[in-house]
């Protein structure tokens, strides 16, 4: 059992990060399922193909390093 603090904080257990490869800084969604509160990882994912592999960060969108190339080459054509 975990102890919600007075502003509503909770930590989630060590063992229970671990078993579901919770690290630090990681993004979580939060939903509620009929009297549940569920807790899961989200991956970032790219504004424009979706993709989560190689995104990185530009004017506070994420982009992945493939879209990145593909707008070089349309915007470096026109
Ligand atoms: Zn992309």
């Amino acid at each position: 059992m975990i102890q919600m603090d007075d502003s509503g904080c909770v930590t989630i257990p060590h063992n229970v990060r671990e078993a579901v490869g919770i690290l630090a800084d990681d993004c979580l969604t939060m939903w509620i399922d009929t009297d549940a509160i569920v807790l899961q990882k989200v991956e970032p994912r790219c504004v424009i193909c979706n993709g989560t592999s190689s995104a990185v960060e530009f004017k506070v969108k994420l982009i992945c390093v493939d879209c990145i190339h593909d707008l070089r080459f349309f915007y470096g054509t026109r």
